[in-house]
């Protein structure tokens, strides 16, 4: 699998591209911010991105949707509690940002849903929490788990559509049943584990 982890704009969000090493067929997750140096990776992977997934609408996942979308002409999914995000812009107007308006989803996603990057596989697991239709996309020993979970972090959940019993009860039902050599590639920081979060995330303990 090609995996690189690019960090952008000014909320340090993290952008992913995967890729299949044999058919070069990717994806991006979570375009956040600077199109250019996005698109340049894309580039120099020789990946040809066909979804642009969206762990969640918040702006810094998806400040650069429009510019890598036309770009790329690859379809946007988005779960599907989480589209009207991609119709305003409550966001970036409370950071005081400019962003471009961004675009309507081509795929809405729901739990279970699978998403196939040539060999690579992967499925959708809703997450709400962080927000109402945050996913985490999981698979080929890996997930990237958006703001539900970070590196001895959670999401905050004071935003709007926040719920802080709802981000709980996803990360402990959905994610920490997960294997402990499970990689987690977060929205914002450095990559974990789903083992060292559960023995050491300050935020899981009991
Ligand atoms: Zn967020
Ligand atoms: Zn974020």
């Amino acid at each position: 699998m090609i995996l690189k982890k690019l960090v952008v704009g000014p909320f340090a969000s993290n952008c992913y591209l995967v890729g299949s090493e044999s058919s070069k067929e990717g994806m991006i997750i979570d375009p956040g911010d600077e199109a250019e140096g996005i698109l340049r990776n894309v580039k120099d992977l020789e990946l040809d991105i066909k979804s642009i997934v969206l762990t969640h609408g918040h702006i810094d996942h998806i400040g650069a949707l429009k510019e890598v979308k036309e770009a790329t002409g690859a379809e946007v999914a988005i779960h599907t509690d989480e589209a009207e995000s991609l119709q305003r812009q409550p966001l970036s107007t409370l950071f005081g940002l400019s962003y471009p308006t961004p675009l309507p989803p081509d795929r809405l996603l729901k739990d279970g849903d699978s998403m196939d990057i040539g060999n690579l596989h992967f499925s959708v697991l809703h997450t709400p929490g962080h927000s109402p239709g945050c996913i985490c996309l999981l698979g080929e020993g890996v997930i990237f788990s958006g703001d539900t979970l970070f590196n001895y972090g959670i999401g905050r959940t004071d935003l709007p559509g926040g719920s802080y019993s709802q981000l709980m009860k996803s990360i402990h039902t959905r994610l920490m049943t997960l294997p402990d050599n499970t990689t987690v590639y977060p929205g914002h920081g450095p990559e974990t584990t789903i083992g060292a979060e559960r023995s050491g995330n300050p935020f899981l303990q009991t």
